[in-house]
């Protein structure tokens, strides 16, 4: 079985159901949301967005809206000043130049302020259903760990990749499978690799048994003996 069975039969064991953990209602609500979630949790854009979308329940209002009052509504946020012009230039130019719908053509979105790449698949995969396979920071930390992608390698190589190697109808759920994988187990720091099946394709894994091999040869009194002859 290749690599890529393996993982994807091991995130549908234990993440069947991943999904996307950013809390919207309409369209345009989820492209706020991910647009705040650079440099962010989704708890944290959770916190704001239930109350900023209670506060400005249409585009309209957001359009409207005051700089100070949707800058206060979201201030415990990372670049909060800059999220909130986003906020209202995004809610414009949605009214004026797109009939106040969010466009599912890419080139389209990425007009969008603080819309890239990434975000830009974000909202393509999870509103239209368009297979894509945007890579954030969990997904670049996995690939890495297991060798689907070089370590030097930056996010659009990364996602090349993953597109090349995993069948297009899987890219949806494998996005969000790999996030949840990356929040839940296969952490930053101190990944669960006890708990985790896929220690025999992880770089990861290798360099920590590796290290600690080496930790316990400097440490046994034969290597010790040896040393001191
Ligand atoms: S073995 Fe550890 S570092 Fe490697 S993929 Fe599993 S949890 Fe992540």
């Amino acid at each position: 079985m290749s690599k890529e069975t393996d993982i994807m039969e091991y995130f549908d064991e234990i993440l069947p159901n991943a999904a996307c953990e950013l809390n919207y209602s309409k369209d345009y609500e989820l492209v706020i949301a991910v647009m705040l979630s650079a440099q962010t949790t989704d708890k944290s854009v959770n916190q704001v967005t239930a109350h900023l979308f209670k506060d400005f329940p249409t585009l309209n209002s957001l359009a409207e809206a005051k700089y100070e009052d949707i800058a206060n509504e979201i201030r415990s946020l990372g670049l909060y000043q800059t999220k909130a012009k986003n906020i209202i230039l995004i809610a414009r130019q949605l009214l004026d130049e797109f009939d106040g719908k969010v466009p599912s053509d890419k080139q389209k979105l990425m007009t969008l302020p603080g819309v890239g790449n990434k975000t830009a698949n974000v909202i393509r995969a999870e509103i239209f259903k368009i297979p894509e396979f945007p890579v954030d920071t969990h997904i670049a930390r996995i690939s890495k760990r297991l060798a689907l992608a070089k370590s030097d390698d930056d996010v659009l190589a990364i996602e090349k990749k993953l597109r090349r190697k995993f069948p297009r109808e899987r890219y949806i759920l494998l996005h969000h499978q790999f996030i949840h994988f990356g929040r839940y187990l296969c952490k930053a720091k101190n990944p669960d690799c006890k708990n985790c099946k896929l220690t025999k394709y992880c770089r990861e894994n290798k360099l920590s048994q590796q290290s600690s091999k080496n930790l316990n040869a400097a440490d046994s009194p034969v290597q010790l003996d040896n040393h001191s002859l």
